[in-house]
């Protein structure tokens, strides 16, 4: 039993739906069920991490992708009109942008909706939780959309479809939900860690300053804490699923400069980063070289930091530029630099 009516991404005019019906759901929700036990008994014996790994990566032909992208200009990591927190143009000029650039290959990358049960554990006002993500209903718009530019552009620019995953620690099963719902779509998947456990529910780890001194330097204690738990559940997060990249891997640095010592990173954190390195590398996953934090007053340098990039490098794992652009002109924002780190 299978609910995906044929789609395929080069012939977008063919329309693809959902089960909607609530004996259909019910039915569907069971498949899945049977299929997620099924994976997480065979992967819980295959993986000594006990990773529970989805039954095929989302990219199909990675190793083959990896070698047509080499010398190829990429931006790997941006953002859609369906984010309700970027600039509202029209993906469409985003695209004629990296076109204007010189890129290659670019990469959709846009926040899928969070659940409304995880939204629930949010302690913020709700234009802030509403501002995070597109809403539920929109999923189905935003890839039958986007496999329209990919066509429509495709003599251009290659367009890949994707998403930029949540980790959500309390809630794997979504995430896992998504990647099989929609792994028939997705050229690409990244998957990022935006939200902690912290004071009165999750919190963003990107949010504000105060937001992150209030929310999670009061939860743990100090800086250093905050970092070591990031990295802690990032490193789960990469064990547990197979994204085609991990998202700006240092993205508990975004407010460094506002906190003392918040650039020092102890040996503890160190470790665990060193870990996901190796677990990214085991993996055959690509890192994002991710330039947003560069323009952050309190960041100021790449996420990763450079000696993470270095490290990266020497273990060979790919990293891909992403400009992580959430308006127009933030496409290819500091590609200079990335060509500079790889050099
Ligand atoms: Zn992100
Ligand atoms: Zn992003």
């Amino acid at each position: 039993m299978y609910y995906f009516v044929s789609y395929s991404p080069s012939q977008p005019e063919k329309e693809f739906s959902f089960p909607r019906s609530h004996l259909a759901w019910h039915l569907y929700l069971n498949f899945i069920y049977i299929h997620l036990s099924t994976d997480c008994s065979i992967k819980n014996k295959m993986d000594p991490a006990g990773a529970i790994l989805p039954l095929k990566p989302p990219i199909p032909h990675k190793s083959r992708d990896q070698m047509e992208e080499k010398n190829m200009k990429i931006d790997g990591h941006t953002h859609t009109h369906y984010c309700p927190h970027s600039s509202g143009e029209e993906t469409a000029k985003y695209i004629e942008r990296a076109i204007e650039l010189g890129f290659d290959i670019y990469v959709l990358t846009e926040h899928p909706p969070l659940p409304a049960s995880f939204c629930r554990k949010l302690p913020y006002p709700e234009e802030v939780v509403t501002a995070l993500a597109m809403k539920e209903t929109e999923l189905d718009s935003y890839i039958k959309e986007m496999h329209q530019l990919k066509q429509k552009y495709k003599d251009q620019i290659q367009i890949r479809v994707g998403l930029e995953l949540d980790y959500l620690p309390d809630q794997p099963d979504w995430t896992k939900y998504l990647l099989k719902e929609y792994a028939n779509y997705l050229d690409e998947t990244i998957l990022s860690l935006h939200f902690l456990k912290g004071t009165n529910g999750w919190r963003c780890v990107d949010l504000t300053p105060e937001d992150f001194e209030e929310g999670l330097i009061k939860y743990y204690g100090d800086f250093h804490t905050v970092q070591k738990v990031y990295y802690q559940t990032l490193k789960e997060a990469v064990c547990l699923f197979h994204p085609s990249r991990v998202g700006h891997l240092t993205l508990c640095q975004k407010f460094q400069h506002y906190f003392i010592n918040g650039r020092h990173v102890m040996e503890e954190a160190k470790e665990e980063i060193l870990d996901i390195l190796s677990i990214t590398k085991r993996k055959g996953l690509s890192l994002d070289f991710n330039t947003a934090g560069l323009y952050k007053k309190y960041c100021l340098e790449t996420y990763p930091s450079e000696w993470i990039v270095k490290e990266a490098l020497n273990l060979g794992i790919p990293l891909i530029f992403g400009s992580d652009a959430h308006a127009m002109d933030q496409v290819g924002r500091s590609y200079d630099l990335y060509e500079k780190a790889m050099d």
